[in-house]
């Protein structure tokens, strides 16, 4: 079994979620007490939420970087960047490091082209849902990416932000991300990505009338895949 590095703390709410999720996927795909071979690295969320909200993104990358390569040294066998927002610096995470990484938005893309989906809404933070790095990935892979409207996509980065990463969970917001699924769907959505590694904690398959992709799970059924030889890596985009 591969080594999994996870490089997490982004918020760390959902690392948990991870740490769980690949070690649960590792008993049920080999039973008795097996368990997933991880080195975790998670960073103070504080510092790269300020390197966000400042624009620094330079800096985060080269923190990420950094981490990368500390999860390379302890043993990793490949690195698994546990938020979808932070792949903007995906290259710079990968510059100079011996061990490939696990890119959110390709696993997530195989998984709704799996399902015979073309045309996918995408809840995230502003930046995934605004920036082309995300959206162009999975444009990339052949898919149409639909996002909220500006009023929408305020409340779902916020929710994010001021609530969830900080393990706060209302059943308001829950009902609000519904009406935003709603009109996804009403503008041509045939499935829903759950964008945000948060994301999940608050709403599931039952908040939307049609298939939904949740980014936190979908990656980590695809590292624990990869890690047992089940697949090869997903393609990135050619
Ligand atoms: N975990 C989040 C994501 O998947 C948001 C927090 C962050 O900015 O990393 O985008």
């Amino acid at each position: 079994m591969k080594v999994i590095g996870l490089l997490g703390g982004m918020s760390w709410e959902s690392s948990a979620e991870y740490y769980r999720l690949v070690n649960e996927r590792v008993r049920t795909v080999l039973g008795g007490f097996r368990s997933a071979h991880t080195v975790l690295y998670s960073v103070d969320f504080a510092a790269i939420e300020a390197m966000q909200a400042g624009g620094r993104w330079d800096d985060a990358g080269a923190e990420l970087n950094r981490a990368a390569k500390a999860l390379e040294a302890a043993g990793a066998d490949f690195v698994v960047l546990c938020t979808n927002t932070m792949h903007k610096v995906a290259e710079q995470l990968e510059d100079g490091l011996g061990i490939p990484l696990l890119h959110l938005g390709d696993a997530t893309a195989a998984a709704v082209k799996a399902a015979g989906i073309r045309r996918v809404g995408l809840l995230g933070t502003g930046f995934t849902m605004e920036q082309p790095f995300y959206r162009d990935r999975l444009a990339a892979h052949g898919l149409d990416v639909l996002v909220p409207g500006a009023g929408d996509r305020d409340l779902v980065h916020r929710v994010i932000y001021d609530e969830l990463v900080l393990g706060v969970v209302e059943p308001e917001s829950r009902e609000a991300y519904r009406g935003v699924i709603a009109r996804l769907v009403d503008a041509g959505a045939e499935g829903v990505v759950y964008g945000c590694t948060e994301i999940e904690l608050l709403v599931g398959p039952e908040d939307s009338p049609v298939p939904t992709f949740p980014t936190t799970r979908l990656h980590a059924d695809a590292a624990v895949a990869y890690a047992l030889g089940t697949t090869s890596l997903p393609l990135p985009p050619t």
